[in-house]
This record gives C-alpha cells, structure tokens and sequence, in this order.
C-alpha cells in the first residue's frame, strides 16, 4: 500500500501521545474523529497471550472513484485516495474471479 503524503496525514490517528508527540498509529476508518484503535479507547488492555489477538478485520468506507470498477480499499493498488487515480482498471465489475469459473 502506498499512500501519498496527503492521504496518509488523513490516515493518521488525529490524538496525540501521553508525551505530547502526534500519535502514529493509523486511525480507524470508522472512528469519527479519526483516531486509532488505542486513542479510541477500543484497543485491548493488558498483554494479549501469543494467537489469542481478536481477528477484527479492518472496516473503511469503500472508495468508488474510477481507478475500479467496484467499491475497493482506499489508497489500495492504482488508487491513489484521495486524489483521482491516474490509470485505471478496465476489468469490468464482476469478472475478477474469471478463474474460478
Ligand atoms: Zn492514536
Ligand atoms: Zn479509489
């Protein structure tokens, strides 16, 4: 994933550190302030045992400009969020999983 300078100040958790120092977490997609899961009060208190960590998969608002013909990850693959993606898939919505068929 590669994100550009202004996408990834819009990702970036807006809370700040108990030091003062801006938080570099990245902020949660769905968090109306934008802070990260810890800044959220969301996060897990307390030492998590090794493969116990919860499976939460990461929830974001789809971007629908034009680098896919379907909603897709922001910032994932040609688009270039949130500025408009310089090329674009011709795949047609749908036809991705050609070889499943
Ligand atoms: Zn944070
Ligand atoms: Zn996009």
């Amino acid at each position: 994933m590669a994100y550009s300078e202004e996408a990834r100040s819009l990702r970036l958790c807006t809370a700040a550190r108990r030091d003062g120092q801006p938080c570099r977490a990245w902020a949660m997609w769905d968090d109306p302030l934008g802070r990260c899961v810890v800044h959220a009060g969301r996060g897990h208190r307390g030492p998590l045992a090794p493969g116990f960590a919860p499976s939460v998969h990461a929830r974001y608002v789809p971007c629908r400009c034009r680098a896919y013909a379907w909603p897709h990850r922001p910032g994932g693959g040609l688009c270039r969020w949130p500025e408009e993606p310089l090329y674009r898939l011709t795949t047609l919505a749908g036809t991705r999983a050609w070889w499943r068929r």
